[in-house]
């Protein structure tokens, strides 16, 4: 059988890269500054600045940037929060972790991020925030989502963690509300080789605040001025981001050349493709179809050994954990259908034509086949 083909591959990234990752880890344990420190500093300074943005604080992961921002502006209890429920769990739980309630609202057709018109309906006397999730790497419609958050005095907060280095209007994520949470999971567009996070924003409040909380509350050893948390981002972390921000354009690039190509090569074929709003240069973080034959469809890849995947299956308002706010299935119409019809195909900018081509080949021989009888 011919090799396999995995929906995401660090491995070949590495094999690129590896001098420089290599001295990146090198260069801090040489030095044994491991806690904060320039390697943190240089790499906040060089990520604020890709996202065309004043500030960055690092912070342990993406869940952590969500938290902390969410902090920094006061967001707690009794507040609610409004966001989507096709979105990974973190989106969410950030929200629960502060002790305000998450509102979920229904997504756009075509984007599948939060729709704003959904949005507006769901604001009330206590909505303090909304955070949109740029979804598989695509904005939000911030230009609406702001609008309406500018007229009701609600915080926005943009979860970015699958979105480094994508445009709405020609704005980086990281610029496109009052703050911006990025995820370095390793997966991530910008990985990490571990956890590690990023809230950016334009507002010193916000990073100040971010800053103090990351670090038990300090700004002097054993000064403790709030109650904090021990979230930073590790400096080898910091180093391995450091060097592989430089290639984050030539990635995103990359990305967009193969989900072009994905798009004219399914073209024919019996599958809802993805759409990109006019205002947004999409990131791709995932290169997501759809067809009402997911489960089968995805069988099928898997047996050919192509490493597609589902995000996201069960939409969090009919999740277990969120039993409790009472949602029910019917809810949200749109969210549902996309969760029971979405499949991500392998999308990394190492990916070759040839790999390309038998991804494409075996979605082809499967719209080819007759239904399965139920
Ligand atoms: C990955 C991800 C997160 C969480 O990031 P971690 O670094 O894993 O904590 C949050 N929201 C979305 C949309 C994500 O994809």
């Amino acid at each position: 059988m011919a090799q396999s083909i995995p929906l995401a591959d660090l491995q070949a990234q590495y094999q690129v890269i590896g001098e420089e990752i290599d001295a990146a880890i090198r260069r801090v344990i040489s030095k044994s500054s491991f806690i904060l420190g320039p390697e943190v500093a240089n790499f906040e300074q060089a990520f604020a600045a890709y996202c065309g943005a004043e500030h960055c604080a690092g912070v342990s992961s993406g869940t952590a940037a969500l938290e902390l921002a969410l902090r920094a502006m006061g967001v707690g209890t009794g507040d609610e929060v409004i966001t989507v429920a096709h979105t990974f769990i973190a989106t969410a739980e950030a929200i629960s972790a502060v002790g305000a309630t998450p509102v979920f609202v229904d997504v756009d057709p075509h984007s599948y991020n939060l729709a704003p018109e959904a949005f507006a309906e769901a604001i009330n006397a206590r909505t303090r925030a909304v955070m949109p999730v740029h979804l598989y790497g695509q904005p939000a419609d911030m230009t609406r989502i702001n609008r309406i958050a500018r007229e009701h005095g609600i915080r926005v907060i943009e979860d970015a963690a699958q979105a480094h280095g994508a445009t709405w209007q020609g704005r980086r994520a990281g610029v496109l509300g009052d703050a911006a949470c990025f995820s370095f999971y390793p997966g991530k567009n910008l990985g990490a080789y571990g956890d590690a996070g990023a809230v950016v924003t334009n507002q010193a409040e916000i990073v100040e605040q971010v800053r103090l909380l990351r670090n038990h509350g300090r700004r002097a050893k054993y000064l403790h001025e709030q109650i904090g948390f021990g979230e930073r981002l590790d400096a080898l972390q910091a180093a391995i981001l450091g060097a592989k921000l430089p290639h984050l354009d030539d990635w995103i690039e990359a990305r967009n050349r193969l989900a072009a190509r994905y798009t004219s090569l399914l073209a024919d074929l019996e599958l809802e493709l993805p759409q990109v709003a006019e205002e947004a240069r999409h990131a791709w973080h995932l290169y997501v179809v759809r067809t009402p034959r997911r489960d089968e469809m995805l069988e099928h890849l898997h047996q050919h050994g192509i490493g597609a995947g589902v995000h996201y299956p069960i939409p969090l308002h009919l999740q277990p954990a969120y039993a409790e706010l009472g949602y029910r299935k019917g809810d949200l119409p749109m969210t549902e259908t996309v969760a029971d019809t979405c499949l991500s195909l392998p999308l990394y900018p190492e990916m070759t034509e040839e790999q390309q081509d038998r991804v494409v080949q075996c979605i082809a021989e499967f719209v080819g086949q007759p239904e399965r009888a139920a």
